[in-house]
């Protein structure tokens, strides 16, 4: 991971004012960084957050999630930043529980809570430090049917 992060930011219905507020607080630091939002969520954030320039992908329950998963299955997104909505039932909860499902297959970080967005956000290796993540080998898996 270089210093300069690729960042998804999704926040549900709920949570978008959580996510706008500290995407605020945090315009200086996100504007070093590449950024990639669900829809509604990055529109409201550029509105919001006038510096940052946001590759925003399809709307959450279009799509967008499974888009930043694929991302992320590939290798190309470092951060997600995941405002969940606990209390409001999702119609794509499949597409969320995929999405933090395959951040923990490919070790990305993954903040929850605006309490963990705040410490990931500090940390030195956003954006003052490279950071190599322990990748998991799934080559067994892969092999799984392979002739002996
Ligand atoms: P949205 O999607 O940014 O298009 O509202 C967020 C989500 O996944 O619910």
């Amino acid at each position: 991971m270089h210093t300069r992060k690729r960042v998804g930011l999704v926040a549900h219905d709920g949570r978008k004012k959580d996510l706008i507020e500290w995407a605020k607080f945090n315009e200086g630091t996100l504007a070093r960084h590449d950024l990639y939002a669900t829809g509604t969520t990055g529109h409201l954030l550029m509105k919001a957050c006038p510096s940052l320039a946001i590759t925003c992908l399809k709307s959450g329950p279009l799509g967008g999630d499974q888009q930043l998963g694929a991302m992320i299955a590939e290798g190309r997104l470092d951060v997600l930043i995941f405002m969940t909505d606990p209390m409001t039932a999702q119609p794509h909860d499949v597409d969320v529980k995929a999405l933090t499902r395959l951040s923990t297959v490919y070790n990305i970080v993954l903040a929850m809570t605006r309490s963990t967005a705040d410490f990931v956000i500090n940390s030195e290796f956003f954006d003052r430090r490279e950071y190599t993540p322990v990748r998991a080998d799934y080559e067994s898996h892969t092999n799984r049917h392979a002739s002996h």
